[in-house]
């Protein structure tokens, strides 16, 4: 039965880490929205620029640019076995509308569906953000403090220059997690009360998060 995964959690959770290793593991593909937002900035497109203004600030990108973006994707051949969706939905208004894109592309083919929702301790996240680097090649996660590359500045495996995202500074952040509150933390309820939503306590090592993931996945 085709899988359809979905993942929640506040900003610098580790969703990113985790649905990277876990779309390679099932074969499915990766859907970031946040990604693809920041290739359609650094394509220039108008789009693009509108995207940048709400990023910049910690907001939203309007839902129907978003909405646009993730129904192609959801609805390529790639993805008839299922895919690992992370990013959206991020508000009521978009789970709704992910339901439709989903019963457009599914029609009445039954599917497996699971909202995994990454449960932190939501103080060390601030930081997590703030020192937060990336590989632009392989996309390598790496944090200045507590997991620095051994050449600083630099990706282990692919020796270029680190990326710091542009929202990724303290004020920006901070809005993130205003805006994670407000729309996107009530999904859990939609979730629960719909008997989807698997919750996994994301406190703890990458490996020991994996193991967790896994077993809700396989379950
Ligand atoms: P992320 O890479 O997931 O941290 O997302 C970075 C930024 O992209 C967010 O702070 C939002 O401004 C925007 N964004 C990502 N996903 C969505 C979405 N589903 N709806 C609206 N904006 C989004």
């Amino acid at each position: 039965m085709k899988k359809e995964l979905i993942f929640l959690g506040p900003p610098a959770c580790g969703k990113g880490t985790q649905t990277n290793r876990l779309s390679e593991y099932l074969g499915f593909p990766h859907i970031d929205t946040g990604s693809l937002l920041r290739a359609e900035i650094a394509s220039g497109s108008e789009e693009g620029q509108t995207a940048k203004s709400f990023i910049d600030k910690g907001q939203l990108v309007p839902i129907e640019l978003v909405a646009r973006i993730i129904a192609k994707k959801l609805a390529g051949e790639d993805c008839k076995n299922g895919y690992v969706l992370d990013g959206f939905p991020r508000s009521l208004e978009q789970a709704e509308e992910l339901e439709a894109i989903n019963k457009q592309v599914d029609g009445d083919s039954p599917v497996s569906f699971k909202a995994i929702y990454f449960d932190i301790d939501t103080q060390i996240l601030l930081e997590r953000i703030i020192y937060r680097q990336s590989c632009p090649v392989c996309g390598e996660i790496y944090n200045k403090k507590f997991k620095p590359s051994k050449v600083e500045n630099i990706c282990d495996k692919c020796n270029v220059e680190l990326k710091t995202r542009a929202d990724d500074n303290a004020e920006t952040a901070k809005a993130r997690f205003d805006t994670y509150f407000e729309q996107t933390a009530p999904l859990v309820k939609f979730y629960q009360d719909k008997g989807v939503l698997y919750k996994i306590d994301a406190n703890g090592s990458i490996d020991e998060v994996w193991e967790r993931l896994l077993a809700v996945v396989n379950s």
